[in-house]
């Protein structure tokens, strides 16, 4: 439909200029856009539950007659309040309302509806206060709810798009071929359509998704599958020896046996006829790095050179710390390389790294800085891959000659998952600790307790610990909203924590503050660091024990899953505090979900399958197109089965050039032009 997404809003029936900048807030500009502005949830209004059945403090769905007339009066303020009753077979609730004048008019007596909202005991009756409804003979049995901004009502957003499918024309062509929807049982893309937005029952919104997140995902595979080069090149840099046995003497503890696999496994292929391509995955202290410098040792003693790059400077400068530490008596020269030298020290490093004398370079993404040659670069290894575009990935590798590489990634992916993203990359999983971690106790609690938490924390500073506490999540529509809603959460913490030390770090500070600030949390000089999500990545502060994580709802619960492992690193009992007032019971499973269990692993299939893979590393830096349909519930075949199409696409025709894939060649292209492709 490429005219609709050239067909401005506007030209939707009861939609003008002033409306429009509503929706243009929401990022949709065209018909075609609305028309892929999908639910993010339904509301299922044929779960009724009988006035006597409904809980108190729970939302419930309630079918009731009318029974009063409403009675509207003013009250403290000049607020109107309006109240009457509805009756079902089993009992009778208390309705009110406030300021709407329109009420009496709008519930008649003797009429049936059917209402929405939290269930409060009142004065012997159940109560609703300010529920939605609707009448009995408006009620579509599945209601899509979309997301909103201020302003836009549910109803408005629900009439625009029933007027954009409208505009649809009468035979809408599907880029999945008949043939693979046929084999993979895919409705066309028109019913997908209609029924994303306007089921009538939750099966036909999920035999919608199931279509759409096919296409999405089918897509992603034929674009990596252009992205990437699919021929091995070969192995330039040999390894004739194995030193892991050598390394492993070296260190202070024994190699687990996920990381003594590990290891040999990335050996395997550097001693093979290609260049390795492999990625690590292990969970937060799972020890990827004695993973990585066991085999930087290897690559060393057979003459290369390996650069190991981290997204920030601090973490490159732990790493740093480390590794010299581990190759101390080895004779092995490691060298950092950040932004922070001065140019002078820079000059030496360079000098070092050309002439071969430094074997080891650590850093950030200077590494991958113009002046740096390398005289003998051999393996390229990254830590906590997702951080990084696939530009800097690449420029490093360019860097060498067809150096390995090795990508070390702490977020777990499902291997379903991984294997449409990462595709032919080989994959090493790290599903071992170390023995004689502790488990971190976690707590989820509402907002009522956040005092109590407060408490918590202080006295667990007081005893010389630290904690960290990470700050609402933000609209991404609003671009300064993310330092806003910290300073207004400043304003609840400053008050409470006076006379404790607390830093404040977020994404949109520059990285030598960022830096600043972590580094006085590391040494101890804060006993608080209030921050968003930009703290998830590895940083290492054991004496920190605590983690609290407000409106966690909002995150995935691998999100979660890694904030929670910025703790536990020391040998103080660790805690991580979920705070959520979210009365939604998919949220509340997921995070006893969380709660329950310390396998990342395990939470990321969790993740997968109630979220779906576009949510699944969080909105900000996905790297996966936004597959707005995120409920997959049971689903998690279709990654399997995308994968699949796309490779049987790929074998028959790699260039999209037969005209039954001209569409998806036009999607596939569409997928980079966005910048979306973050992961690889
Ligand atoms: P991550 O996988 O999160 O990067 P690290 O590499 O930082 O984990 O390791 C976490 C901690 O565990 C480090 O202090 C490291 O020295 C330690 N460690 C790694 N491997 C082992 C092991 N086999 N036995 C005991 N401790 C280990
Ligand atoms: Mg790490």
């Amino acid at each position: 439909m490429p005219s609709l997404f050239e067909t401005g809003i506007t030209n939707i029936k009861g939609i003008g200029e002033k409306k429009a900048k509503l929706f243009n807030k929401l990022g949709l500009w065209s018909v075609g856009d609305l028309i892929k502005f999908y639910p993010r949830n339904y509301l299922d209004w044929n779960k009724f539950t009988s006035v006597e059945d409904a809980e108190n403090g729970e939302v419930a769905i309630i079918k009731a007659t009318i029974d009063t007339k409403f009675v509207t009066t003013r009250v403290k303020g000049g607020k109107l309040l309006i109240k009457g009753t509805a009756s079902d077979d089993t009992g009778t609730i208390r309705l009110t309302f406030f300021n709407n004048k329109y009420i009496p008019n709008l519930l008649k007596y003797g009429e049936t509806y059917v209402f929405r909202g939290r269930i409060q005991g009142g004065y012997g009756l159940p109560e609703m206060t300010s529920p939605e409804f609707i009448s009995e003979e408006k009620l579509l049995s599945v209601q899509p709810v979309y997301k909103l901004t201020e302003g836009l009502t549910q109803r408005a957003v629900i009439t625009a798009v029933a007027e954009a499918l409208k505009m649809l024309p009468e035979e809408i062509k599907d880029p999945i071929p008949d043939e693979i929807r046929k084999k993979y049982k895919l409705c066309h893309l028109s019913y997908a359509l209609n029924n994303i937005h306007f089921p009538k029952s939750m099966e036909e919104a999920d035999i919608a998704k199931n279509r759409l997140v096919f296409e999405e995902l089918m897509v992603l595979r034929l674009g990596l599958y252009k992205l990437r080069n699919q021929v091995k090149s070969s192995n330039l840099h040999k390894i004739t020896k194995d030193y892991s046995e050598e390394f492993a003497s070296l260190l202070p503890f024994s190699l687990t046996n996920a990381q003594k696999k590990t290891i040999s496994e990335a050996v395997g292929d550097m001693m093979g006829n290609f260049t390795m391509n492999r990625l690590v995955q292990g969970d937060v202290g799972s020890g990827k790095t004695a993973v990585a410098v066991s085999l930087s040792y290897t690559v060393i003693k057979n003459g290369g050179q390996v650069a190991f790059m981290a997204p920030t400077e601090i973490l490159a400068n732990q790493h740093y710390e480390s590794i010299n530490n581990l190759l101390k008596g080895t004779g092995i020269e490691v060298v950092l390389l950040t932004g922070a030298l001065t140019q002078a020290e820079k000059k030496k490093v360079y000098a070092k790294i050309e002439s071969g004398e430094a074997k080891f370079i650590v850093g950030t993404h200077a590494v991958i800085s113009e002046r740096v040659v390398y005289n003998n670069l051999s393996l390229v290894i990254t830590d906590e891959q997702h951080r990084f575009g696939v530009n800097q990935r690449s420029a490093l590798a360019e860097k060498g000659n067809s150096p390995h590489t090795l990508v070390m990634s702490a977020t777990p992916i499902p291997r379903t998952l991984a294997i449409i993203i990462y595709g032919d990359l080989d994959i090493s999983i790290l599903n071992e600790l170390p023995p004689g971690r502790q488990k971190i106790e976690t707590y989820v609690i509402d907002s009522n307790k956040r005092k109590r938490a407060f408490s918590f924390i202080k006295k667990h500073i007081n005893e010389g610990r630290q904690a960290y506490i990470v700050c609402p999540y933000i609209e991404e529509s609003e671009s300064d909203s993310e330092i806003m809603s910290l300073e207004k959460y400043m304003e609840i913490l400053e008050p409470e924590f006076m006379g404790y030390r607390i830093g404040v770090l977020h994404g949109k500070m520059k990285n030598s503050e960022k830096d600043e600030v972590m580094e006085r949390f590391s040494k101890g000089e804060l006993d608080i660091l209030a921050a968003t999500t930009v703290v998830e990545v590895g940083v290492d502060v054991p004496n920190s024990t605590i983690m609290m994580i407000e409106n966690a709802e909002n995150y995935g619960l691998s999100q979660l899953h890694q904030l929670r492992g910025r703790v536990g690193r020391g040998k103080y009992q660790s805690y991580c505090i979920l705070v959520s007032d979210s009365e939604n019971d998919t949220s509340k499973d997921r995070l006893k979900a969380i709660a329950g269990t310390s396998d990342g692993f395990k939470i990321a299939e969790y993740d997968l399958k109630m979220r779906g893979p576009g949510d699944f590393f969080g909105e900000r830096q996905s790297g996966l197109p936004q597959i707005k349909t995120a409920s997959l519930m049971e689903n998690v075949n279709i990654l399997h089965d995308a994968q699949e199409a796309a490779d049987e696409i790929i074998a028959k025709d790699p260039d999209l050039i037969d005209p039954k894939h001209r569409m998806l060649k036009t999607a596939t292209k569409a997928l980079f032009k966005s910048g979306g492709i973050m992961l690889l």
